[in-house]
């Protein structure tokens, strides 16, 4: 689905100056992920290819280009860079804040941020999870309350893990302003970090993408104005499953690309490690390994670029949205394993950047919606 002969050269080329930045990207990244340093520098880098302009239409001044042409140019990026949490902290970017905005925005939210988020000079982040509102999204606490002139909205509680937080210039926040539980009950709002009464805890320590800072949230009676809702108030569930869907598409075809750098790193490596007198490729159950990464690979490119095709001919991809994510964030884990054991020794060593592969995988099965809470999704739509 995404062999170079299916693309335009525009399309080609949109994708080669993003993969011919990997060397600059990826440079330190075993470092940066032991010592939980975000590079600013790589981000500029990153953001002055126009990576964060790519799904918006040119009149916002973006590069108007359609969702998979967005996912391939993504897929180069996971490819090239072996800095995991950049790619993340790209992702997340991209689609908690540069989306919604676009497409959820009022005419003054989006002359007033749109164009610095899309130069990625803004950084955005989203905030849905809280301590007691994880997989259960509709119990969230946070409550924005409209000023009596509606003029304003008010905000107050806290959120857990915000990816992007510690770097966050703006910050999407899902709050309730209805009933707890209601699908009408929840509103997306735009708060900028200088707001007062907005604060970010310290960067958490975490198992893995270490170079992308995550921290908790906190709204004491912070104001903002209601030109900052994205979409409409009560709506917030409907702009989250429009984000949700881009968030799942675009940060698993960065693993796909990362699948594809394995397939090859895997397969040189086997090539030249010699033991027994004999290349270790040479062995089936070394070999065996690689080609597993490889239908790993296939499988989860076909079934991501197949789910975008189907959603934008406007069909319902409930299912294979929920498969797509289960799917590609298994396969990102297991091959990720599968380096390791190929290295050996070498494998489990930090230096190498191959086990730092391994702990940032394990996440892919908890954002976006946990593996569990998808297999729920596919459960109900089978009226089980
Ligand atoms: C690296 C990383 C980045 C993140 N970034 C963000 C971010 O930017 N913004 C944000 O808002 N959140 C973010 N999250 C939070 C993430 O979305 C939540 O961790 C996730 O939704 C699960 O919620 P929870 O952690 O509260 O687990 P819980 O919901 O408490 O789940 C615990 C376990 O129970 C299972 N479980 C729960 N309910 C069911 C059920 N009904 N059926 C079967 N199994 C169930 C889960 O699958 C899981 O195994 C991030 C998480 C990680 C790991």
């Amino acid at each position: 689905m995404s062999t170079t002969a299916e693309w335009t050269d525009d399309q080609l080329g949109l994708r080669d100056a993003i993969e011919r930045l990997g060397p600059e990207l990826s440079a330190g990244h075993v470092q940066d992920d032991r010592a939980g340093t975000f590079r600013r520098d790589k981000w500029e880098k990153l953001a002055q290819t126009g990576i964060f302009g790519l799904p918006v239409g040119a009149a916002a001044g973006g590069l108007g280009q359609d969702l998979r042409t967005t996912m391939f140019v993504l897929e180069g990026l996971g490819k090239a860079c072996r800095d995991g949490g950049l790619n993340f902290s790209a992702t997340t970017h991209l689609a908690s804040t540069v989306t919604p905005l676009a497409r959820f925005g009022s005419a003054a939210l989006k002359q007033r941020l749109l164009p610095d988020a899309i130069a990625g000079s803004v950084i955005g982040a989203h905030a849905i999870t809280e301590p007691s509102a994880g997989s259960d999204a509709m119990s969230l606490r946070t409550a924005a309350v409209a000023t009596a002139d509606g003029s304003r909205y008010v905000l107050n509680g806290s959120k857990a893990f915000v990816s992007n937080g510690p770097i966050a210039d703006v910050v999407v926040v899902y709050a309730r302003t209805g009933q707890q539980g209601s699908a009408t009950g929840t509103t997306a709002i735009v708060v900028e970090r200088d707001r007062r009464g907005l604060s970010f805890g310290a960067p958490i320590a975490k198992m893995g993408l270490g170079s992308a800072p995550l921290c908790e949230l906190f709204l004491d009676d912070v104001e903002v104005p209601s030109e900052n809702v994205l979409g409409k108030p009560g709506l917030g569930f409907l702009v989250l499953d429009h984000v949700m869907k881009r968030e799942i598409l675009y940060s698993f075809v960065v693993n796909v690309g990362e699948m594809d750098n394995r397939l090859h790193a895997t397969i040189e490596y086997a090539k030249q490690r010699h033991q027994f007198g004999q290349p270790i490729s040479s062995f089936q159950s070394v070999a065996n390994k690689i080609v597993d990464i490889k239908i790993a690979l296939e499988t989860s490119r076909h079934w991501l670029y197949a789910t975008a095709a189907k959603l934008q001919s406007g069909r319902d991809v409930t299912v294979d949205m929920a498969i797509a994510k289960i799917l590609v964030s298994d396969y990102a884990l297991s091959t990720a394993l599968a380096a390791v054991q190929l290295l050996g020794g070498y494998g489990y060593m930090a230096e190498y950047g191959v086990e730092k592969d391994l702990r940032n995988a394990v996440a892919g099965t908890i954002y976006s919606g946990t593996n569990d809470i998808q297999r729920t999704r596919i459960a109900a739509m089978l009226g089980l």
